[in-house]
């Protein structure tokens, strides 16, 4: 019984998928990037299961991918042996996309093209891109360790509808059949594929094979040796060659390879270790956030290779959460090959190798802010926000990491964090000794608060704060450069030093004359407040409200009653 199915995809695939198909086709050879690209995302898995169940590999441990096209049947194959798929993966991977940021990137597509193939770019296309140029895609799997009567078979001309069966497929792994669309003949040509290849996954980890082209003697003849299966790609693992044997080129066409983005990374950084610990990282920053960025469970980040062999993929035992843009590799010689998740939880190794990586990134960030400041600004938009989630906690990197930070600030009264906690600093009064901040709901509400007014008019910048996560930013966050964070918007103010001899006594004047209305006023409400005292915050409103200094600030206080606490 084959129990074939007809399915009908996801609403968002359908749309997806249409939109591709338009946007992307002026860049379709991507298809095989991002084909091949899943074939060796499949041989890792594969590689990781097998360290602990070798009969996976069923004799067969040489993995590679295989690419072939047939002219007459107007079709590209590209098949590997890595670890396949059972009937409800093939469901819940390729008829469904089950990734989070799914809704926010349908939101933000405009209807222009232009923009909306950058948006699809991030947001990833994978195995779709099939599409671009296939009027029909079959796709036959079996997974590793199931028996050949397990195969399954997908297939769909991408309108809506997949079917699914189950076939018989002796060998283990997925194979993908493209039936080209009319006028996509281009790709049924050894040289064009060949390059294709060469540009985008000269440097997986992996061979990719295709079989020879010989050119017959004059007999008409083909010499032995000249056939059978060549590889086609240079299968070194980039990040083992030295640096200058490597081209810019090089170094984007695998980020993109590996962190399933579009887009050329903002810059890199690879470095090999030698010492006590051994290793190598190469680590990307992305030029754009994802659209997952947000989301807990995403899956990407550091792939960890032992001896050039695939461990696993992880998203938070090799970055902190703070740095979970960071995309790239990590190779040790010193971990065992069949080290397990749990002994990758408790490893020295492992946090030795973590705190020098996070170390490595803040220090080419705090570079990049020095000498391209134009290239932070665009990091700062794109990742500012998780940067403020550093502070509360890596408090062993808090130092550098408030030399990241950028602010608003009354100072160029502009909504862009452009400025950095020493500029603050190399402005300060004479005698002022604190960072002075306000943190609201919006920008506006910050700029036009009435806490400002004596700042104001004393001339002393105030940082304006309205990021959700200024919050907890400044909770953990209490001095710099040996000073003091102050909220204008907290307990007493107190100007210290920068009030002079004959405003205090005309404050103490003021104070004395008002006492009898403050306590009037205090009766009036009560319960209402902890408090009531005379302010000489304000130059133009006649009141305000004014949290305790331990107590959580009024904005604090929205959020939490927002979210339901
Ligand atoms: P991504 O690679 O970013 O996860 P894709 O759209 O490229 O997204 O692929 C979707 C999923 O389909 C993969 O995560 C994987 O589970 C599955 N898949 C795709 N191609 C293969 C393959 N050749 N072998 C095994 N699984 C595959
Ligand atoms: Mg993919």
């Amino acid at each position: 019984d084959a129990h074939k199915e007809t399915l009908g995809f996801q609403t968002e695939v359908k749309q997806l998928l249409n939109l591709m198909i338009h946007s992307l086709y002026s860049n379709k050879e991507i298809f095989l990037r991002e084909l091949v690209s899943n074939a060796a995302d499949a041989a890792d898995k594969l590689r990781f299961e097998a360290l602990s169940d070798d009969a996976l590999y069923e004799e067969d441990g040489e993995l590679n991918i295989r690419v072939a096209f047939d002219k007459d049947a107007g079709t590209v194959t590209i098949s590997d042996n890595g670890i396949g798929m059972n009937r409800e993966e093939v469901v819940d991977n390729i008829g469904t996309i089950a990734r989070s940021g799914t809704r926010k990137f349908f939101d933000s597509l405009t209807g222009d093209q232009t923009k909306d193939s950058q948006l699809i770019g991030q947001f990833g296309v994978g195995f779709y891109s099939a599409f671009i140029v296939a009027d029909k895609v079959t796709l036959r799997t079996r997974r590793a360790g199931l028996g050949a009567e397990y195969g399954v078979q997908w297939e769909s001309a991408g309108e809506g509808e997949f079917t699914i069966e189950t076939i018989e497929k002796a060998e283990r792994g997925t194979e993908i059949i493209l039936h080209l669309r009319d006028g996509e003949d281009e790709f049924l040509n050894g040289w064009r594929l060949r390059n294709i290849i060469s540009k985008y996954s000269d440097h997986i980890n992996l061979p990719i094979l295709m079989a020879k082209e010989p050119v017959p003697n004059e007999d008409g003849e083909i010499d032995e040796a000249d056939q059978g299966d060549e590889t086609v790609n240079k299968a070194t693992a980039l990040w083992t060659l030295a640096k200058n044997d490597i081209s810019d080129d090089e170094y984007k066409e695998f980020y993109k390879q590996i962190a399933h983005d579009f887009q050329d990374p903002m810059t890199w950084s690879h470095n090999k270790v030698e010492g006590n610990l051994e290793y190598t990282s190469l680590l990307y920053i992305p030029s754009k956030a994802p659209f997952d960025l947000w989301d807990r469970d995403r899956m990407h980040g550091i792939k960890l290779y032992v001896k050039r062999v695939f461990i696993m993929e992880d998203s938070d035992q090799l970055m902190p959460r703070y740095l979970r843009f960071i995309r790239g590799v990590i190779d040790t010689n010193d971990l065992p090959l069949n080290v397990s998740r749990e002994i990758l939880q408790s490893s020295k190794t492992i946090d030795t190798i973590r705190a020098a990586s996070v170390k490595k990134v803040l220090s080419e960030l705090n570079k990049m802010a020095k000498n391209e400041p134009e290239q932070y600004a665009e990091f700062w938009k794109e990742f500012g926000q998780v940067i403020k989630e550093g502070p509360g906690e890596d408090f062993a990197n808090k130092e550098a990491l408030a030399k990241l930070l950028r602010f608003a600030s009354t100072e160029t009264g502009s909504q862009e964090q452009t400025v950095s906690l020493e500029d603050y600093v190399s402005r300060m009064k004479d005698k002022q000794d604190k960072i002075y901040y306000i943190t609201a709901e919006s920008f506006a509400a910050a700029k036009n608060s009435p806490h400002l007014e004596v700042f104001r008019k004393k001339g002393i910048e105030v940082l304006l704060l309205s990021d959700r996560v200024d919050e907890w930013l400044t909770q953990s966050l209490t001095e710099f450069d040996g000073k003091h964070m102050q909220s204008v918007a907290k307990g007493d103010l107190d100007l210290g030093e920068l009030e002079d001899e004959e405003e205090k006594k005309a404050h103490e004047e003021i104070d004395k004359n008002f006492e009898d209305l403050v306590e009037r006023v205090k009766k009036t409400l009560d319960e209402k407040v902890k408090d009531v005292r005379i302010t000489h915050r304000l130059t133009d409103s006649p009141a305000c409200l004014v949290a305790d200094h331990y107590d959580m600030s009024a904005n604090l206080e929205r959020m939490l009653k927002a979210a339901g606490q």
